[in-house]
């Protein structure tokens, strides 16, 4: 684990919650992707050395839509940066962590990500990120 590489947050929408986070860092959103995978609309801003990432979910089977349901719009996930994901992966199982995903999946923003189920980590949930480049 190098640092944080972003928080993500859930929101209802992307686009009235970008133009808050806009407001918020002074900044401008410099992404926004759909990750199929996910089921999420993504928007990405940084503020210095640190980046959001806002989460829409885009059908009501999107885990985050689950989400939003139960606990409402706020903190979803950390994400931590990676060197090697397949590595880190493999120590995070020996100690124990539950992993949402036995490979590493396409992740939004060039990354290679790998999930960690919440009840691992004190109700957090934790993602991994390579960079892809
Ligand atoms: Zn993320």
């Amino acid at each position: 684990m190098r640092k944080i590489e972003h928080i993500g947050i859930a929101v209802k929408d992307i686009a009235a919650a970008g133009m808050i986070y806009e407001k918020l860092l002074n900044t401008t959103v410099y992404k926004i992707e759909a990750v199929a995978s996910e089921g999420v609309k993504t928007a990405f801003l940084k503020s210095g050395p640190n980046k959001i990432e806002l989460l829409e979910p885009s059908s009501v089977d999107s885990p985050v839509h689950k989400f939003i349901e139960k606990r409402g719009e706020g903190i979803h996930h950390i994400a931590f940066d990676v060197e090697d994901i397949v590595a880190e992966m493999e120590r995070l199982k020996k100690e124990g962590f539950v992993l949402l995903n036995d490979q590493p999946k396409e992740g939004a923003d060039n990354k290679l990500v790998c999930f960690l189920h919440p009840k691992s980590a004190n109700g957090v949930l934790i993602e991994l990120c390579q960079s892809k480049f």
